[in-house]
């Protein structure tokens, strides 16, 4: 066994040692995919009888695999929500794996749900939210918005009347795909309101006004966007709780991406009305610098949510008897067993401090509306609207759909930048524009100026 302790400490120091070097390098090499059959000839066979042993497997990985990965921390990976996740989260996530905590009961994780907990008071703070608002961790927004509807459906499920009928929920065009693909899961059919830019109360009354007394019936949630994931817009959620609030319906903001900037001084105004919500979904791997994967669901009234997702099992009562001493995560989202995903956030959150939070969410609100400056100064360039959160979209003048998609990739693959284009609705069709999404605070104005060069 002598060797085998030998290879264990030598594999040990290899990760431990690539852990500390990838979380202390801030511009990490942009990598690239490769396909399936490129990485099989470089690699070989991995998952044999007898094992290639962990040194070489890792050797693969380090040499190989994660040079086919695309570092979304990069300071210029613009695309998408990029992420930055601090060195104290990082290290914090390989701790969470060291411990071995369930988290779905009080009785088995009370010190590691202590924390998390810890961190989800001051996501509720920022939100607003009165007591007893409460949430917990999930695997992300998808995961999140996929609770908070079914905690609004059984609600409203609670009616005799409804027990055997098809929900409707109302959102408007600019919310993320995963609210419709969840709509899917839960099988209830989505209202659109045609509008990408924010939905106004009165929007959203004039369309349920057009409702027949059936489909009215049938309406049990209204999902707002608190910062869309394609322009950074923010719904009017003050007139959107207050036609919710007439019409008795649930009101969840979807904050996946801009829940963040609820920490941000110079926009919170925008978010007004928030706090009236029956539920948010922040995700705190987007905005709030965790590392993968970290979402989180806020209830006005957890006990609601509860009735809905607490499961019962004979094997599980144990849990629950003692959990009456505790808050136990799994009663209140879809999941049961599951990683304490908060506690990275909360090992940051201790470490630096809510203000250096809302000086890093800044930074990126700020990197918005310097690339918005410099665009309007651009003569090639222009502004498609005004710079939202940390989201800029802007035209190259005179370039197609594969001007864009071929400077994507020219940037990518020489490994400079990552910035992708998307599409914004104008009037009867959609055009295709280039994209900024600023979440990391190392991003700099010169790293802006010259991915703007590269347009030229
Ligand atoms: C990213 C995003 C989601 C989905 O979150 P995941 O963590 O990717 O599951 C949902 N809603 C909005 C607004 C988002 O930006």
């Amino acid at each position: 066994m002598h060797d085998i302790d030998i290879e264990m400490v030598e594999m040990t120091l290899d990760v431990v040692k690539y852990a500390i070097n990838r979380i202390t390098k801030t511009n990490p090499e942009l990598g690239k995919p490769k396909t399936e059959a490129e990485l099989r000839q470089l690699v070989g066979e991995t998952v044999t009888n007898r094992g290639i042993g962990g040194e070489k497997a890792f050797e693969l990985f380090r040499d190989v695999l994660v040079k086919a990965t695309v570092p979304i921390d990069h300071p210029r990976h613009l695309a998408f929500v990029p992420a930055a996740p601090t060195r104290a989260a990082i290290l914090f996530d390989l701790v969470t794996s060291a411990s071995s905590i369930h988290g779905a009961y009080w009785m088995e994780g009370a010190g590691g749900i202590f924390c998390e907990n810890e961190a989800m008071q001051w996501l509720v703070s920022l939100t607003g939210m009165p007591k007893p608002a409460f949430g917990v961790f999930t695997s992300g927004g998808t995961a999140a918005n996929l609770s908070a509807l079914v905690a609004a459906r059984e609600k409203w499920r609670k009616n005799p009347k409804n027990q055997n009928v098809k929900g409707l929920m109302i959102t408007a065009i600019g919310a993320h795909s995963s609210i419709k693909a969840m709509a899917k899961v839960i099988d209830v059919d989505v209202l659109l309101v045609d509008t990408e830019d924010a939905m106004s109360g009165t929007a959203l009354q004039t369309v349920i006004n057009r409702l027949n007394a059936e489909q009215r019936a049938r309406v049990f949630a209204v999902v707002a966007t608190g910062g869309t994931t394609n322009a950074g817009i923010i719904d009017d959620l003050a007139g959107v709780a207050e036609v919710c609030e007439r019409e008795q319906v649930w009101f969840h903001v979807d904050a996946a991406y801009g829940g963040g900037a609820l920490a941000a001084k110079s926009v919170r105004h925008l978010f007004n009305g928030i706090e009236r919500a029956d539920s948010v979904t922040i995700d705190p791997h987007k905005w709030l610098f965790s590392p993968y994967d970290c979402g989180a669901v806020l209830y006005k009234n957890p006990e609601e949510a509860k009735e809905a997702h607490a499961q019962e099992g004979s094997y599980l009562e144990i849990f629950k008897d003692e959990g009456a001493h505790g808050f136990n995560p799994s009663d209140y989202q879809i999941q049961l067993t599951r990683r304490l995903r908060g506690l990275p956030l909360w090992y940051s959150l201790a470490t630096h401090g809510t203000e250096k939070y809302a000086w890093a969410v800044e930074e990126g609100i700020k990197l918005a509306n310097i690339a918005g400056k410099l665009i309007m100064e651009h003569p090639l360039l222009e502004l498609v609207r005004e710079p939202s959160l940390s989201c800029v979209l802007y035209r190259r003048k005179g370039w197609t759909p594969t001007d864009y998609r071929n400077w994507t990739y020219k940037n990518h693959d020489a490994g400079f930048a990552l910035v992708t284009p998307t599409k914004w609705k104008t009037g009867s069709g959609y055009e295709t524009v280039s994209r900024f999404c600023f979440i990391n605070p190392d991003t700099t104005e010169e790293d802006i100026v010259a991915i703007l060069k590269s347009m030229e």
